[in-house]
Parts: C-alpha cells; structure tokens; sequence
C-alpha cells in the first residue's frame, strides 16, 4: 500500500487561502469530487454525494470573497455527513430502509453552525443502520469498505465519515458517538476521532440512539482538525436543553504547546491478552513516546473496564427501543401494505419489520425487555447503578492523572464478514462504551501499523480526559501526534 505523510495543515488554515485567493473553493470541491470519483464507488463511503449543491455552495463563497466579504473561518472547507445528522440537503437515511426516502425540513444546528462559518457538505456518509454496530456492515444500503484494505471494515457506526476522511474524500467529517462510534472507526481508518464531552455539542437534530450517550463529533487528518471543528460546533443551544452553558474553550491557540508534567495513567484493565499483539505494542510505542516528552506515567486501576459492555447494552437499548417508537410507519417513513381485514397494530408491526434490519430489531427487543415491569429494577435500574459506579471509578482516576491512555480497539480493521455473533462484534467497543457512559471526553488518534498479510493497517490509541477537558486532552493527542505523524493511503 502506498502512503503519503500528512502535513498539518489545519481546516482554518484552508479558509485562509481561500480567503486570500491562493486557492477557490470550487477547486477543492473539483478535487474531492476527482477522488471521490476514482475510488467512491469501490469504498461506499457515502449514501448520496451532493455535488451540485457544493459545486453551488462553493462558487457562493468564491463570489463572495470576490465582493470582499469574510464567508467565515471554515470558507471551502469540505464537510461529509454522517446520514444520521439532519440536513436539508439531500436525505437523512440513517441507512435505513425506514427512512430510505426521508428529507429533513430542517437542519441540524450543528449543520447551521458550520454552514454560517462558510462549511461546504459534499454527502450523507453510510453507517451501520441507527448507528446500531462496529463495522458499518448493518447499512441497510451495503458495507463500506476501509481505505487501507477494501476486503476489510472500516469499523462503525461512522465507517463512512471515517473512510471518506482518510480516503481524502472531503477535509473532515462528522459523526455520532454512543458507544464508540467515532472513535473506533477513527482507528480502524487511521484518522482522528473526536468525541467531546456529553452537553458539549447540540444534539438537535441527530436521530436519537441513546439519547443519555449520543455526542456528535469530528473527524479529520490531525489533531487540530477535530479541534477547530470541534471549536466552530460546541455550545450552548436552546434547541437542546442538555448543552451545557459553559464558555466553549479556546482549544487552537495552545495546541502545539506541550503540556509540562502531564500525568499519563494507564489502566491496568487496558493492557490484557485481548488486544492483539500488534495493539498491544503500540501501547507500549504511545507509552515510551510520552515518557520521552517528559510526561510520568501512572498505574491506574479502572475494575469496571469489563462490564461496560453489558451495562452498555442495557442503558443504549432501553433508550433506543423507546427513541425508536416514533418509527411508526405513520408520522415518519416506510408504511407497510394492508391485507383485506388488517389494522392499525398489523401496520406497525408490518412497516416496522420491514422497514428495520435485524440488528435494529435485536435492540429494540433488548430495550422492550430490560424496560418491562419486573424486569425493569433487575436489568435497567442496576445497570443505572453501575454506570453511577464508572463514572466515580473514572474521577477517582482523574485524582492521579490527568488523561488516560490506551487502545481505541482491541484489533485492526478485521475482514467484511468476519463477525457474525454480534456478542464478538459488541466487545469492539470494549476500550469506549465506558466514556460514554460517564459522559467524559474521548479521542482516538493513529499511532502504529499492523502488517497483515500483505495489509498495511492502522491503529489508533484512546485518550480520556476529565469532562470539559477538551483543551487538555487535545494538547495531550497533539503531543502524541507530533511524534508519530500520521499518513494515509495516497
Ligand atoms: N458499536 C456500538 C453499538 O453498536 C456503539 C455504536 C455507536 O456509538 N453509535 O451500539
């Protein structure tokens, strides 16, 4: 495979130019549209591209620099959509065939927010259906492939913003979060994933998983990618009422500064014979780096590392099931055909078996059950108890170290197909369903390469910080990122 070392460009340094006239946006949409011509069919990357609207958006911004206004900090910068976020452009599938042919009437206020700043959306990007998986392979609409390898995932649910961003399909991407879905295809894929802090980014206007995990997030080249987008979407928003009303920090201005004396805990829990040995000697790789930068490394305990899985799968679940009810065939989507003497309950239970696919409906059944009176306190209310038990096992952790450091996954992209339990495929999230759970902040950056046969493929290692430490930990990946560059496949 070859492989081009990336430089650090920067998405505002890309508005600069454009802003300056070293380069239009119409051009950089000609040339995302040139790749994503070459190669986008083979990847399946994206639900729907849209290039007659960035073609209109670009040459909008283009005449506007030319009448001497300021389209914004991100003018020309190219955006691809994870099809679970509202837009008005185009559709919002959620690769679902529920929702095959739904348009939203109204944009996502992270949409707005990135649009105002003079963002360009290219496309809809696939995901595994509702964001229910780790491999993008449950898309209603077929797998996409990973970048580096096409007979391999490229991880999931956001394995199309994921692969998009590393294939140079567009600058940067974005994606939902719930369990790790922006983080480990980020890894899979060898680019950066970015999951804030729960309250940080609105979620107004992402379809709604498990409402008390979901965050919307970034993906992009480098480090100072996902944090300027991560700077232009957080916020308070009165659309929705769990944003936070914190000052959004300045996570740019410092972002190449090391950080003196930063502790670096690695959990005990993170280094087992589950990780590959390729994983398991990046670690070692992530850890020598740090010592090296001056940074001590702490020993730190998180016990409750192996039971987030099953917590996770109660608390996403119940949440979808009850989320999920809106799919009705009435108000929204796929309405199923009557037979002569069939009613109101054949059409719900008829437009939602065929409108969901089996792992939707796996969940939803989970969701029903631990929900459902005298099951209810055994399965919901005590995974509601463990997760108050995460969340204070991740602050007693804090009170030695300031981010935590360990793999993203336990192994490389593996082979489309190659998991069909679907209790193998949910011990993918092993390193990330517990950050959701505590609501902290999460990144996962590339680091190190598996040679697989004749694969060349990426691997990411994970950072957690406190919550609302977004300033620190992203300083603590760029740290990390400045020794290990990251390149993509040319
Ligand atoms: N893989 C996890 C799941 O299947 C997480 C998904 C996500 O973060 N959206 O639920």
């Amino acid at each position: 495979m070859n492989t081009q070392a990336h430089t650090c460009t920067g998405l505002h340094e890309i508005a600069a130019q454009v802003r300056a006239g070293a380069s239009t946006a119409s051009s950089r949409v000609e040339a995302c549209l040139a790749r994503i011509s070459d190669r986008g069919t083979a990847l399946h990357a994206f639900n729907e591209v849209h290039a007659d609207e960035a073609r209109a958006a670009a040459t909008r911004i283009d005449a506007s620099i030319k009448r001497g206004e300021n389209p914004g900090a991100l003018a020309g910068v190219i955006l691809a959509i994870k099809d679970n976020i509202a837009t008005t452009q185009g559709h919002t599938t959620c690769s679902s065939r529920f929702l095959e042919n739904y348009r939203s009437p109204f944009d996502a206020s992270v949409i707005q927010r990135l649009q105002s700043q003079g963002a360009i959306l290219i496309g809809k990007t696939n995901l595994d259906e509702f964001a229910m998986g780790s491999s993008t392979e449950n898309s209603a609409f077929g797998a996409t492939r990973n970048p580096w390898d096409q007979t391999r995932v490229p991880g999931g649910s956001s394995g199309g913003s994921a692969a998009a961003v590393s294939a140079g399909f567009c600058d940067a991407a974005l994606g939902s979060d719930t369990g790790g879905s922006i983080r480990q295809p980020a890894s899979l894929c060898g680019c950066v994933g970015f999951k804030p802090t729960y309250g940080r980014i609105s979620r107004y206007g992402l379809v709604a998983f498990g409402s008390s995990l979901d965050q919307i997030g970034p993906f992009a080249k480098d480090v100072r990618g996902c944090a300027e987008l991560f700077e232009a979407m957080a916020g308070r928003d009165t659309l929705d009422s769990t944003t936070v009303d914190l000052p959004v920090p300045d996570c740019c201005t410092q972002l190449d500064e090391p950080l003196r004396g930063l502790r670096i805990g690695v959990p005990r829990e993170y280094r087992t014979d589950a990780n590959a040995p390729s994983v398991a000697r990046a670690l070692d790789e992530a850890i020598a780096a740090y010592k090296s930068m001056g940074a001590t490394i702490v020993d730190v305990e998180l016990p409750l590392t192996d039971v987030g899985i099953s917590t996770y799968y109660v608390i996403a679940p119940a949440e979808a099931s009850s989320n999920l009810a809106r799919f009705d065939g009435i108000r929204y989507g796929h309405r199923a055909t009557l037979e002569a003497g069939e009613g109101l309950e054949d059409l719900y239970a008829k437009s939602r078996s065929q409108g969901f696919g089996p792992e939707v409906q796996r969940r939803i059944m989970l969701g029903t059950y631990v929900l459902s009176s005298g099951y209810y306190d055994a399965y919901y209310n005590r995974a509601l108890q463990v997760r108050r038990r995460i969340r204070e096992e991740f602050d007693h952790a804090f009170t030695k170290c300031d981010v935590l450091l360990g793999p993203t996954s336990p192994i490389p992209a593996f082979e489309i197909g190659g998991k069909k339990d679907p209790w193998a495929m949910y011990l993918c999230d092993v390193y990330t369903v517990n950050t959701n759970i505590a609501g902290i902040p999460g990144i996962s950056l590339n680091t190190s390469y598996a040679q697989e046969g004749n694969s060349t493929l990426p691997i990411g290692m994970q950072l957690q910080g406190p919550a609302f430490s977004e300033a620190l930990l992203l300083r603590a990946a760029r740290m990390l990122e400045r020794t290990m560059p990251p390149s993509y496949p040319a």
